[in-house]
């Protein structure tokens, strides 16, 4: 179609009317009113790695002795993927980090890693960082050191201030332990290491070792249907100590592209260390693994959360999972992160595929304004009853930012469809409802016998 100029200017100023004018839906009675809502969402976080209280790390040494500070706060927030942060001090003092670290975030402002903190701050504490003075910089840091020397702020945090009932917990570094370490947090079953079981040396970790756990448990490994049967077992044991689910990382590590390898080329594998293995033949190896145990995960009942996008940028697109899922219907798989940045293809798989739920974890954190885009799309391609979230970080001050921004973030999103009359006021609230604790419920009934508050409806 051809325009005259004069029509595309026209155009042109069409579209910057809105921008001029455009209102902050945050602003706005509908927003308080479902954001209120939400607030009061007794939530349940399926994902986070909050470690037992006495290894939460990036402990400073201070003049009072060790322990959590401003540093430490910032050290274990995303902030440090995208920008560096002063180092604590040889002098151990405060203020000596403070006159340094303070500029650190003067190119991270709009940054969602920097913006997902703020809410801590101004909320927990009372001050707004984005203006923070040196004085109230020492104060916080002092504040923080106090609250951190017993593990009852995490229990206020977490529990009352963000409102979570129940929190799944990722043990990264302790994959194959299922011990829980507080009484609101729920155990999974991380398979990342296992599939690349083809030879005992792979492991380390007595904690991340699937020939461990078949020692403790006196299963010989010999061949490859041996490790299967180890598997098998090991789902088995994660079911019976009240583990829900099944955890991957492998996006980190590889390609999300899982072919359907024949056993032969598998069995061919095992019991090779890999100095004597190709590439290739590791690919095959850790492919047949894992569609075993999208199989064992249908069997045993544990739903599949899977890693996708922001990873190893190169084959993370939740699209490489398609053949995997289409083929096992039965095993139910939760793609995290939205497939960030693929949130669109993230949508379309979950819309094509009922046994595809989609958790928004990390999302508002990783960038606030693709989370509100993904919510937006997903709740207009995806039943609302096959969302969830999670916080995705380990201290109460990042649990408590995390939260906040995706309350905030879903209360945006819904507040906006129902100012422009896309969805009724009711309705809104109810998929907040969903999002934030309904959905995890429905999916992992076992939750049901851990909620511990009276429910006030
Ligand atoms: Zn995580």
């Amino acid at each position: 179609m051809r325009m005259s100029i004069k029509c595309v200017l026209i155009l042109q100023l069409c579209n910057l009317i809105p921008a001029a004018s455009a209102e902050d839906v945050k602003q706005t009675a509908v927003y308080a009113r479902i954001k209120a809502s939400l607030n009061t969402v007794s939530a349940i976080n399926t994902h986070d790695h909050l470690m037992p209280f006495e290894k939460i790390p990036n402990r400073n040494r201070t003049d009072r002795g060790e322990g959590m500070t401003l540093r430490s706060i910032w050290a274990g927030s995303y902030f440090t993927w995208i920008h560096p942060l002063e180092p604590w001090p040889e002098d151990s003092s405060f203020d000596t980090w403070w006159a340094n670290a303070q500029h650190n975030f003067a190119d991270a402002r709009a940054t969602s890693f920097y913006r997902y903190l703020l809410p801590a701050f101004r909320d927990l504490y009372g001050i707004d960082f984005d203006t923070i003075t040196t004085e109230q910089a020492h104060q916080l840091n002092d504040r923080i050191f106090e609250n951190y020397k017993t593990d009852k702020w995490l229990h206020e945090v977490i529990t009352e201030r963000a409102n979570i009932e129940l929190m799944v917990v990722d043990q990264y570094w302790a994959r194959l332990d299922f011990t829980t370490h507080y009484p609101f947090t729920v155990a999974l079953c991380n398979v990342t290491s296992v599939v690349r079981g083809f030879h005992r040396s792979e492991f380390k970790d007595p904690l991340d070792n699937p020939y461990e756990f078949a020692r403790r448990y006196g299963m010989n490994v010999d061949s490859l249907d041996d490790y299967l049967s180890v598997l098998d077992r090991l789902l088995s044991e994660a079911s019976r100590k009240k583990a829900i689910c099944l955890k991957s990382t492998l996006a980190y590590n590889r390609t999300l592209d899982f072919k359907d390898v024949p056993k032969e080329r598998a069995a061919a594998v095992f019991g090779k260390p890999r100095k004597d293995l190709t590439g290739q033949q590791i690919r095959d190896f850790e492919d047949f693994i894992m569609w075993r145990l999208v199989e064992l995960s249908a069997k045993h009942e544990l739903p599949f959360q899977i890693h996708t996008g922001q990873a190893r940028i190169q084959g993370s697109n939740p699209m490489l999972l398609v053949d995997m899922i289409a083929a096992n219907p039965k095993t139910k798989f939760i793609l995290f992160h939205g497939g960030f940045p693929w949130v669109g293809e993230t949508g379309a798989i979950a819309m094509r595929h009922q046994n595809v739920w989609i958790d928004s974890v990390w999302m508002p954190t990783l960038s606030y304004t693709m989370a509100k885009r993904a919510y937006r799309e997903w709740l207009e391609a995806v039943p609302s009853n096959r969302i969830m979230w999670g916080s995705d970080t380990g201290t109460a001050e990042g649990i408590y930012g995390a939260t906040e921004f995706t309350r905030q973030c879903l209360a945006e999103v819904l507040a906006e469809k129902v100012i422009r009359s896309e969805l009724l006021d009711k309705d809104a609230l109810h998929i907040g409802r969903q999002i934030m604790r309904e959905n995890a419920l429905e999916l992992f009934p076992q939750l049901r016998e851990r909620l511990w508050r009276k429910q006030t409806e």
